[in-house]
């Protein structure tokens, strides 16, 4: 293969870039976005009011990603909320002339999905420019060739017909991103090297104290592409270049369409490197029929969205991959039957291992950080590129260190932490963007596996580069008990696997556990954290949803069961005007949870129980709401508008979206609460 990419001519760009288009402002006020759409040139400088926080959801609905290719350039900002309302409507952006699109903080926050750049880039955007920009979405901006700033002096010099020297966007980055962006993208640049036209210096970082992250990626750093030499002894942040993958890992939304892009720029036959490293996913969209409106459907997009399932099962076919699939449906046309796992749950339940650096297709990648894993979130051409060398792009991040400490609360749960640490202002204000979060402190200690990988999972809504936990003796435990490991052989796994004393950290935040009172986040962000005695009126509740990757693992199911059985001894059922969704995250989850008759549990109390998929949690499956009205209780991740449907997505722990379901409102658990709950008229 390589031999094919030798002889390819590859060429740099030009030292001056010119803008041609008009500039779109994403303002808060939708009267100003629309003036925009019909014409209007906004002045700048002006006071516009800029959004804030816009998430690739917004960018690229869940329902928009089920297209794959350039008719993604229809779409961009379907989703973006301007005061109430959605201003940009299908064609907008590329019949306006576009060509560089403005905001505010945190650009491209949330999921790491390429088809929001793709989709800005193929309706004409080439340049965005923010006041800071999210790890995942600025880098899939560099790899397709998007260019990215937060220099708001551009706006005026675009508008004047500069030509903009290149260097403008290659200041102060490292070599690699630099040659990247000069080449226009990540293939480009990937050919360039695998030819010896660009070579990528050795970090010469001299011993100093490290970080668990910095040792794992100093023992994955390649040296030496030409003799695939392995391993560097020291890095730190700032040091640029490209680590050897353990495991690559994608899911139907994004596999076909690097399998495009492969077979665009390396070509059909080939084949790629090491498939036995690499896995598929059907995990996001295989209840999309049951969620899917009408309305959609007859627009034809369920037809589109099950293209993907298709052509990830034929790329896998193609190249032998292992493709972790759809349950067959019991007869043709018959009812979906769900999957065999979400694709987190998975890389922990199996494959994942202590020191692995593992890529995914998904920011919540970090999941597997539970057991010491440097695992993170990439974007499509990143993934593609893989394929190629195993290699991934990386440059070493500063890291933060959050200390949980003292004994939590027996109804406190990592979901409690987490939304407590998604509300220091630290994190709020997006300065652990692109970092990497150690969690460390007596409280993380002592959670088990699964709440460990609750806390690493939403790394991702922290926006960090990723969230590791030293591994330890429970990370030994759950390696025999789990994967029938040999004791012996997972304790050598967690040699040299810890922060050195004296190791960097950005910043330190320290939160204490036994202060914590159940938790949740208000509808539009994970970052709106409340205790829940501050929420102040009770909030009614119509649907409870309990899965993801984040809260269907087998401790969630604990937990589930834990309030379920209290309300079935206090002679309580889900209330009456809730439905109540409990989701597996795989089918050794729900294996176990058959096991430890937790299934007659949840029926006898009206739960309805669901197969493994991501489901509501992308859009897609039951429990997604269909009225802005809906009010959702959801142990899931993240709650940025219209992640699981136009209505208001409160997050909560497992125990207190379980109990919010019996109660009928919001409310946090505590042993025997359910009990006293009995008495009340309301729940007799
Ligand atoms: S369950 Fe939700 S957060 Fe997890 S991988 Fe699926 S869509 Fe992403």
């Amino acid at each position: 293969m390589l031999e094919s990419l030798k002889s390819r001519t590859i060429t740099r760009l030009p030292d001056q870039v010119t803008f041609e288009g008009r500039v779109l402002f994403l303002a808060e006020d939708p009267a100003l976005v629309r003036d925009q759409l019909a014409g209007k040139d906004l002045p700048w400088p002006a006071p516009i009011k800029l959004r804030d926080d816009i998430s690739t959801d917004e960018i690229t609905p869940a329902y928009i990603c089920y297209y794959y290719d350039e008719r993604l350039g229809e779409f961009p900002y379907l989703g973006l909320k301007a005061g109430n309302e959605f201003p940009i409507g299908r064609g907008a952006v590329k019949s306006g002339g576009f060509v560089a699109a403005v905001s505010g903080k945190r650009r491209g926050k949330g999921s790491s999905r390429e088809q929001s750049p793709y989709a800005e880039m193929m309706a004409g955007i080439r340049l965005v420019i923010a006041e800071n920009i999210e790890r995942i979405y600025r880098e899939n901006c560099q790899n397709l060739g998007v260019f990215t700033s937060t220099d708001f002096s551009l706006i005026e010099r675009i508008r004047r017909g500069e030509a903009i020297p290149l260097a403008d966007f290659t200041r102060g980055e490292g070599e690699i991103t630099r040659g990247i962006i000069e080449h226009g993208g990540l293939f480009q640049y990937n050919v360039a090297r695998l030819q010896g036209k660009v070579v990528v210096p050795v970090p010469a970082t001299p011993k100093r104290p490290m970080t668990l992250a910095e040792k794992i990626i100093a023992r994955h750093w390649v040296a030496d592409l030409a003799t695939d030499r392995v391993g560097v002894p020291y890095v730190r942040p700032g040091d640029e270049g490209f680590v050897r993958t353990d495991i690559r890992f994608s899911h139907e939304y994004v596999t076909p369409m690097a399998a495009i892009f492969w077979r665009d720029y390396v070509g059909a036959n080939e084949k790629v490197a090491d498939p036995a490293s690499i896995f598929f996913f059907r995990d996001h969209l295989t209840f999309l029929e049951l969620a899917m409106t009408d309305e959609r459907k007859a627009e034809g997009l369920l037809d589109v969205a099950l293209e993907l399932k298709q052509k990830q099962e034929e790329f896998a076919a193609e190249q032998g991959i292992r493709l972790y699939g759809e349950l067959p449906r019991l007869a043709r046309n018959s009812a979906v039957q769900g999957s065999e796992a979400i694709c987190h749950s998975k890389m922990l339940e199996q494959h994942a291992l202590p020191g692995h650096v593992i890529i995914g297709s998904d920011s919540h990648t970090p999941h597997s950080g539970a057991i010491g894993c440097v695992a993170f979130g990439v974007g499509t051409t990143a993934i593609f590129n893989s394929w190629l060398t195993r290699d991934v792009r990386l440059k070493v991040p500063p890291s933060v260190l959050v200390r949980v400490n003292g004994v939590k609360p027996a109804n406190i749960t990592a979901k409690d932490f987490m939304l407590q640490i998604l509300r220091q202002p630290y994190v709020r204000n997006g300065h652990a963007i692109g970092k990497i979060v150690e969690y460390a402190g007596p409280a993380v200690e002592a959670l088990s596996i699964d709440e460990r990988a609750t806390m690493t999972n939403m790394a991702a809504e922290v926006g960090a580069f990723t969230g590791i936990i030293r591994p330890d003796a429970v990370t030994v435990d759950y390696l025999v008990r789990e994967r029938g490991m040999a004791r012996r052989d997972a304790e050598r796994m967690l040699e040299g696997l810890f922060s050195d004393p004296g190791a960097e950290y950005e910043e330190i935040i320290d939160i204490d556990a036994s202060q914590l009172e159940p938790m949740v986040a208000l509808p539009g962000d994970p970052g709106n954290g409340l205790f829940i005695g501050e929420l102040g009126q009770p909030v009614k509740v119509d649907i409870a949803y309990a899965g993801s990757c984040t809260a269907g693992k087998k401790e969630d199911m604990d937990m589930y069961a834990r309030v379920l059985h209290e309300a079935a001894e206090a002679g309580l059922r889900v209330h009456p005007d809730v439905k109540f969704f409990i989701q597996f995250g795989s089918q050794e989850v729900k294996r176990y949870a058959e096991q430890q008759g937790y299934l007659d549990i949840f029926r006898a109390v009206g739960a309805e129980i669901i197969e493994p998929s991501c489901g509501a949690c992308i859009n897609a499956g039951p429990g997604v709401s269909y009225k802005k009205e809906t009010v959702t209780v959801s142990a899931i991740n993240r709650n940025f508008p219209g992640r699981s449907g136009p209505g208001q997505l409160y997050l909560a722990s497992p125990y207190t979206t379980a109990a919010s379901a019996v109660a009928g409102y919001i409310t946090g658990w505590t042993p025997g609460s359910l009990g006293a709950m009995r008495l009340e008229p309301a729940h007799s």
